[in-house]
């Protein structure tokens, strides 16, 4: 038996790479009758059916640490969210929107922000936001080649996956991280910018970095749909340390007098920004439940 993973899936087979090799490989039937589907991204042992011509069959599926739905890909560890500093102007409530997806997916959380050589003085608030709430944000520049490095850092040893609204940059960093990106996924902005967002296909791209990325961007739908009132708390980590609040885990922060989370806003440990995107996520959660009824 042979470890790998998946990177690849069409019409049936599943392209596994292991330390020998690139395999095509078929499920074993007993996967269908349990109702399972291996994925992308799943850990695998295979047995070799045909060494020449590199054709496997996968035997066993490891226990998936992580199950994205958009894209649909197993274990990816790590999301990089990417907005630019400027053209377009950072939507934070956007952001923030991505933050909770990513936190709810239980993925580690890097925040990047591109074409900082276009930075007219706002990059600092924003650092200075996202810094504050606990998150690591690395600015960058694929024009200039600045932080490409700390970047690839991030990717090295990881499976992750970008997100972010198109024009922000994500191509062009890739192509910044891994010259041969470009070939591999074929016209790279039609892949990972504009356009594949519906994509029910994805694919798992080896880095040179030593990183595995996925083709399509993450989270390409940003519903709320599934999210409890009292759920989307724990998606803003900096709320965490306050959650010994007054009024204690049923309190949303919100009207309620004296809660602890309002205080830290009031007094600057909590970013006011922050607090807003959460108050707007909350007030959509409400309407949406309030429509389900
Ligand atoms: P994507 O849709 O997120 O993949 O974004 P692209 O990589 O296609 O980039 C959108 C536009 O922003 C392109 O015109 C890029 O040339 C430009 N761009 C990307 N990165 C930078 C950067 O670091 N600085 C500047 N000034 N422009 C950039
Ligand atoms: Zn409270």
């Amino acid at each position: 038996m042979l470890k790998g993973k998946i990177i690849k899936g069409l019409s049936g087979f599943y392209y596994v790479d292991t330390e020998s090799g690139l395999y095509e490989c078929k499920a074993r039937g007993i996967f269908r009758k349990q109702k399972i589907t291996p994925l992308v991204g799943d850990n695998v042992e295979i047995s070799i059916v045909d060494e020449e011509n590199k054709k496997g069959v996968v035997e066993t599926i490891e226990e998936r640490e992580t199950e994205l739905v958009r894209p649909p890909i197993a274990n990816v560890d790590k999301a990089l969210i990417v907005f630019a500093v400027k053209d377009p102007k950072p939507n934070l409530s956007l952001l923030d929107r991505f933050i909770v997806h990513a936190e709810r997916e239980n993925l580690e959380i890097v925040i990047i922000f591109t074409k900082m050589d276009l930075d007219d003085g706002s990059l600092d608030e924003l650092v200075e936001i996202y810094e504050k709430a606990g998150y690591k944000v690395i600015p960058v520049s694929s024009e200039k080649h600045i932080n490409i490095d700390k970047v690839k850092e991030e990717l090295k040893g990881n499976t992750v996956v970008f997100a972010g609204p198109s024009g922000v940059g994500k191509s062009s960093l890739l192509n910044q991280i891994d010259e041969s990106f470009q070939l591999k996924t074929g016209t790279v902005s039609e892949k990972i910018g504009r356009g594949r967002h519906t994509t029910r296909h994805a694919e798992l791209l080896k880095l040179e970095c030593g990183g595995i990325v996925a083709d399509t961007p993450g989270f390409s739908s940003l519903e709320l749909d599934g999210i409890d009132e009292m759920e989307l708390k724990e998606y803003f980590i900096e709320f965490d340390k306050y959650d010994e609040c007054k009024f204690g885990s049923k309190c949303v922060h919100e009207n309620e007098p004296a809660c602890d989370v309002k205080e830290a806003v009031e007094n600057g440990e909590i970013s006011k920004q922050r607090y807003e995107s959460y108050l707007q996520l909350l007030n959509e959660i409400r309407q949406k439940n309030s429509r389900r009824y």
